[in-house]
């Protein structure tokens, strides 16, 4: 483990929560929060520009690496896990919250913070749709209006159109807190999914070309390469953004006594639901599929999941989250390429896990009975929530909107639980980026022969030449 750095990040991990709360009587203006906090607002801008060249060298060359059966194969292995892990995190959440019930029915007493609007699951389900496809590539990686949604013109709100859009939800959820009114129109940002669709057709094509395909696949491979190295030299520099990340948070996070009871009973709920997913049932299924000890892989993590916690956000988390299953846990780079920004866009076990929780949560609040059909229709949309909420702070928090208008509660609600958001939102962060190194670990054990044979082929082609 002391290989692995671990006592790096568990150091800068402690000292940050030890100097936030120490340097918290010293009630700091807001400017000088940010200037405290610019150490790690550096480090997140450092991950977040390798992010985008990152997701789309490692799905072309991840993939272009495998035949199509392979590929295949793995892309299947892949998406069956993600979705019954995420499917169980859904049922965690549920059966937590219906058996601890923290909501008791009397939102009046409870604390709110802003506003939010209407916006109806059909809307966001065709635009999650619609964002695979970009019609310009060009654009999808920067500032775009990439949203058609057909919204009746008194009502210009755009939460379901932010749906799988990196930047922008951050943008608009930050509107949304600081003057709680919708954004009209156009948002700007990154079409991480759109992205990620494009790269695995681009992979799957350029590894059926052959020869044709050699100078694009070096192209992409050569690219990867380059960009790890990159990753690797800012990791020198994580440990120290990590702690200035987390003591600035602390720092500024505003005292546990507004709080209230209904709103901590929440909070607990939400971490019971995310311990038993992240610590018993991701761990037990490691071990049930490859027979290895899964906290020894787990160990290899901790870099990725301090990251996680530190920044909030497991797509820029993603460059750590190679570095520790390639480097420390040594997982087939092959895999990790292929199965790594896909997780990272759509596998979502605790944004799920929490979707589905709180809006129990709030129907609880509400006195609001639910019935079975009811709760099938939650389970559906919080994994499809979770599906498109983009891998950035609090997105979870934006696309809740799909959850609670799929069965009628009121979505101004969501303002009842955004004080606790930030928190909850490092943990859940935490939880999915586990549960894509987890996937990784098991697609690989699974593709075992299937990458086997194929460096049997490749070994022989090099012969054969
Ligand atoms: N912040 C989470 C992530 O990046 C998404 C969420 O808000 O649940 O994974």
């Amino acid at each position: 483990l002391l290989k692995a750095g671990v006592n790096h990040d568990i150091f800068s991990l402690s000292t940050g929560v030890i100097l936030g709360f120490s340097l918290r009587s010293y009630k700091m203006s807001y400017r000088e929060v940010k200037y405290f906090s610019f150490p790690g607002e550096l480090l997140m801008r450092m991950l977040q520009m390798l992010v985008l060249p990152l997701i789309v060298s490692s799905l072309v060359t991840g993939i272009a690496a495998l035949d199509s059966k392979a590929s295949g194969k793995m892309g299947v292995r892949a998406v069956v896990y993600y979705m019954s892990t995420t499917i169980i995190a859904v049922l965690i959440g549920i059966i937590i919250v219906v058996i601890i019930h923290p909501g008791k029915g009397t939102k009046e007493n409870m604390h709110r913070e802003g506003k939010i609007v209407q916006v109806t699951a059909a809307d966001a389900f065709l635009d999650l749709i619609r964002n695979m496809f970009p019609p310009n590539l060009v654009e999808a990686c920067f500032k775009q209006r990439m949203f058609k949604v057909d919204i009746p013109s008194n009502d210009t709100s755009t939460v379901a159109s932010i749906i799988s859009n990196v930047s922008a939800a951050m943008e608009t959820l930050t509107q949304m807190k600081e003057e709680m009114v919708p954004v009209p129109g156009s948002v700007n940002g990154v079409n991480a999914l759109g992205l990620v669709v494009f790269s695995i057709s681009f992979g799957l094509v350029i590894g059926s070309m052959k020869e044709q395909g050699q100078a694009l696949k070096d192209f992409f491979d050569s690219l990867n390469e380059a960009i790890m190295r990159l990753v690797a030299l800012i990791m020198w520099y994580a440990p120290l953004g990590i702690l200035f990340l987390i003591a600035g948070k602390i720092v500024e996070m505003e005292d546990m006594g507004v709080i209230g009871g209904q709103l901590a009973m929440y909070t607990v709920t939400v971490i019971i639901g995310l311990l038993i997913h992240a610590v018993i049932v991701l761990p037990l299924l490691y071990f049930l599929i490859t027979r290895k000890n899964p906290w020894v892989f787990i160990g290899g993590l901790i870099q990725a999941l301090v990251t996680a916690l530190g920044t909030s956000s497991s797509s820029a988390t993603l460059p750590v989250t190679f570095k520790c299953l390639e480097e420390i846990n040594g997982v087939d780079k092959r895999v990790t390429r292929f199965v790594l920004p896909v997780g990272a866009t759509i596998n979502m076990d605790g944004t799920a896990l929490y979707e589905a929780l709180a809006a129990i949560f709030i129907a609880q609040v509400n006195n609001f009975d639910l019935n079975f059909g009811q709760i099938i229709t939650i389970s559906i949309t919080a994994t499809a929530a979770s599906i498109g909420a983009a891998g950035i702070p609090q997105a979870g928090l934006v696309t809740m909107v799909i959850v609670l208008t799929s069965v009628g509660l009121p979505t101004d609600d969501i303002t009842l639980i955004i004080a606790v958001d930030w928190f909850l939102d490092r943990l859940r962060t935490t939880t999915n980026v586990l549960g894509d190194s987890i996937g990784a670990g098991i697609v690989e054990h699974l593709s075992r022969h299937e990458l086997k044979n194929r460096d049997a082929e490749m070994g022989n082609s090099v012969i054969e030449e």
